[in-house]
């Protein structure tokens, strides 16, 4: 049998087995001895202890993918960066700078831009084709009155997704939205995880259909990206990438050298001039924090 860790609450696991139910399950036997601790998101082998009581006993983990330490999960398959047209108005810098932090740790990533009940179609298509001609892709929503959720759902499938993006955009109000597919738990065992909600200090998935989940913590509150090299950081601008081979120096930092790619790129408007402005600013923070 196969599953995949849904929360742990002292001591116990709460494994999804797809078109089965939730099991609790303790982690005995094969990795006390190694260092390996079962991770929220792990996809596990058990064996079935009582199949009526929903018991189980997880006997190994599977290879990880990846694991995220803010929130701490295994096995992210993208990150979904949600930011609002207006109310509050984005603030490009901060979403890429949520963005390298992304693109970082490698993750797929789309964005969302909710609230577009608040502004006008023509300039919200300002701000998605700065992030199309990026290489994203944009997602459009309104979460209050229901519009392009189902856009959303359809990239949820087959997937385990992380909501990132400052507060007040209207992440929860989102996963509300996507509430109406969410996989019930099965009664004895639902009881007791609401019981232990609040001694866990740990991400819960949410299984969003049989295969899909959505870790119920928004990712990437804390964007620490002085500790990113500046080549690290120049990958991270994805879109800087087919024009850098032309630039006249190898390993050109997009600055001050002479005949840049990127900058001419950024004057021909190909790169939109407000993510060439991150850039230079978040270069700029890594290089004084070096000073230090
Ligand atoms: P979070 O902090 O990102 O989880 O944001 P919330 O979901 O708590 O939403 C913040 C505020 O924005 C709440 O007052 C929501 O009612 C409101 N809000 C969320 N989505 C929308 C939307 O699509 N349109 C409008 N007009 N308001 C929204
Ligand atoms: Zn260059």
């Amino acid at each position: 049998m196969q599953g995949k860790i849904m929360k742990g609450i002292a001591g116990f696991y709460y494994v999804h087995i797809p078109n089965k139910g939730i099991y609790e399950c303790k982690a005995r036997g094969v990795f006390r001895n190694k260092k390996i601790k079962p991770l929220v998101g792990d996809n596990v082998e058990l064996e079935i202890l009582d199949e009526k009581e929903y018991k189980g006993n997880i006997t190994k983990i599977l290879p990880r993918i990846n694991e995220l330490y803010r929130p701490l999960v295994a096995n992210i398959d993208q990150v979904i960066v949600v930011f609002a047209v207006a109310d509050p108005s984005p603030n490009y810098y901060l979403l890429d700078r949520f963005l390298v932090a992304i693109e970082k740790e490698q993750l797929e990533v789309n964005i969302c831009f909710n609230k577009i009940d608040r502004l006008p179609d023509n300039e919200i298509d300002d701000i998605v084709s700065k992030y199309e001609l990026a290489g994203y892709k944009v997602f459009l929503t309104s979460a209050t009155d229901v519009i392009g959720i189902d856009n959303l759902k359809g990239i949820l499938t087959n997937k385990t997704t992380v909501f990132a993006g400052p507060s007040g955009v209207g992440k929860s109000s989102l996963l509300n939205d996507l509430q109406d597919n969410i996989v019930m738990e099965t009664g004895e065992i639902s009881k007791k995880i609401k019981r232990g909600k609040h001694t866990t200090r740990h991400a819960e998935l949410i299984a969003y259909d049989e295969n899909s989940y959505i870790v119920d913590t928004p990712g990437f509150s804390n964007l620490h990206l002085e500790e990113l090299t500046l080549e690290e950081l120049r990958q991270c601008f994805i879109e800087f990438g087919e024009y850098e081979d032309h630039c006249r120096f190898k390993g050109c930092a997009h600055i001050n050298e002479p005949n840049c790619a990127v900058k001419e790129a950024v004057e021909d408007e190909k790169i939109v001039l407000s993510r060439y402005e991150s850039y230079k600013m978040i270069y700029t923070d890594i290089k004084e924090q070096r000073r230090w």
